[in-house]
């Protein structure tokens, strides 16, 4: 594959590298460890002199296609394939943080992402302050001494709100911080927050990248050597690497990318509009609706509105329970970004670890219904949602 290829041709061969049989797809290298050719090739390999693979842990030519084809997409360096989307996130945080440091991060987040540090990362001397990281003032007034990291979601598991990439990467940076990107949400086809200034960024694969609610995945993406060599290190110490069965999955549901999200994200944008002139519905939240308090900005800083939706019905929360329960085709359900509709009520399932005051803070209302949009045929989405109105 040339150098300057193009998004989709990336997406169908970057990572993939000549191997004995010439085949066409990398294959499943189904091993726990290599052998060397000599002691002093094994020497050389420990060294960092060779790139011979030691031991899957440590790397798995099956991973490394994954890797290299999500860091190539993504603008980075290189990428690290790890067993899941939390343990990207835990990665990044062990790397970065420690004893007596301190990270801003969106109050809005994948659940585990915030529970994680007010849980465990606390008990190691690890503060955290959690803002709205759409307002930027709020990001810089939570800024300290000691702030290691600005780590943000855009768009904002469930609240759909966008921050500003850009101008979180000139903040943190002035401060001589990084910022982590978490961008599952948009995919490498919709957003790249590396070109944007973002220092690393992450994805749960189980969610767009894979694409087909089938394996669960993580990887982590640096913009250079320097951090890509030093989060490869603490992961191989830590232990969440990927599995080659598992990166041979996620890599044959990467290929179908954008096709995937294209039409998802059709589809979505004819939901939210049927959504927002709904009678029963109050509010909707999608970067495609001028509604969308951010709506200027996701145009600049994303290539389309995306899959996923958040509305409110007039109802409030019992409204909401009753138009889950009675959805026929979507599937009521967690995790996001599959082929197939999903819809799910964050206050009592994704984000129910949090307590109500940090919700109701972060905008995660009782009302809140969450929707996924699948590939399926627009007009089956929308008539499985007219009839489940019906008992609303
Ligand atoms: C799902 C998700 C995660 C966590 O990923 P897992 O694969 O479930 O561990 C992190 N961030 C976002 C935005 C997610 O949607």
């Amino acid at each position: 594959m040339k150098k300057d290829a193009k998004f989709n041709t990336k997406l169908i061969h970057a990572g993939h590298k000549p191997e004995p049989y010439h085949s066409v797809i990398t294959p499943i290298y189904q091993t726990s460890t290599f052998s060397f050719e000599s002691a002093e090739q094994g020497e050389d390999c420990f060294a960092g002199d060779s790139d011979g693979y030691i031991y899957t842990r440590l790397g798995n030519p099956t991973t490394r296609a994954l890797e290299d084809a999500v860091a190539s997409l993504e603008g980075g360096v290189g990428g690290i394939a790890v067993a899941s989307g939390m343990a990207a996130v835990t990665t990044i945080y062990m790397a970065y943080l420690g004893a007596g440091s301190h990270i801003v991060s969106s109050a809005a987040v994948y659940g585990p992402s915030r529970v994680v540090l007010e849980k465990h990362f606390s008990r190691f001397g690890v503060e955290s302050t959690f803002v709205d990281t759409s307002l930027i003032d709020l990001v810089a007034a939570a800024i300290k001494p000691n702030t290691k990291l600005i780590y943000i979601e855009t768009p904002a598991n469930p609240t759909i709100a966008i921050t500003d990439i850009v101008s979180c990467a000139e903040l943190a940076h002035k401060h001589g911080i990084l910022l982590i990107v978490d961008n599952t949400f948009c995919s490498p086809y919709l957003q790249r927050p590396l070109e944007l200034g973002a220092d690393v960024v992450l994805h749960s694969t189980t969610k767009f990248i894979n694409g087909h609610a089938d394996v669960v995945g993580g990887v982590i993406v640096a913009k250079t050597p320097e951090a890509h060599k030093f989060l490869y290190s603490v992961m191989t110490n830590m232990g969440g690497n990927m599995d080659p069965h598992q990166a041979f999955l996620v890599s044959r549901g990467l290929k179908t990318l954008s096709i995937r999200m294209e039409r998802a994200q059709e589809n979505a944008m004819k939901l939210a509009v049927y959504l927002e002139q709904h009678p029963k519905v109050a509010w909707v939240l999608y970067p495609g609706l001028t509604s969308h308090p951010q709506y200027e900005l996701a145009k600049k800083q994303q290539d389309g509105p995306g899959a996923m939706i958040s509305f409110g019905l007039k109802g409030g929360l019992e409204a909401g329970r009753t138009l889950m329960n009675n959805v026929k085709l979507a599937a009521l359900a967690v995790s996001l970004g599959g082929v197939e509709s999903l819809i799910q009520h964050p206050a009592s399932m994704t984000h129910a670890k949090m307590s109500y005051v940090d919700k109701q803070k972060a905008g995660i209302t009782d009302d809140l219904v969450r929707f996924s949009v699948g590939i399926e045929d627009y007009e089956d989405i929308v008539e499985d949602i007219q009839q489940a109105f019906t008992y609303v």
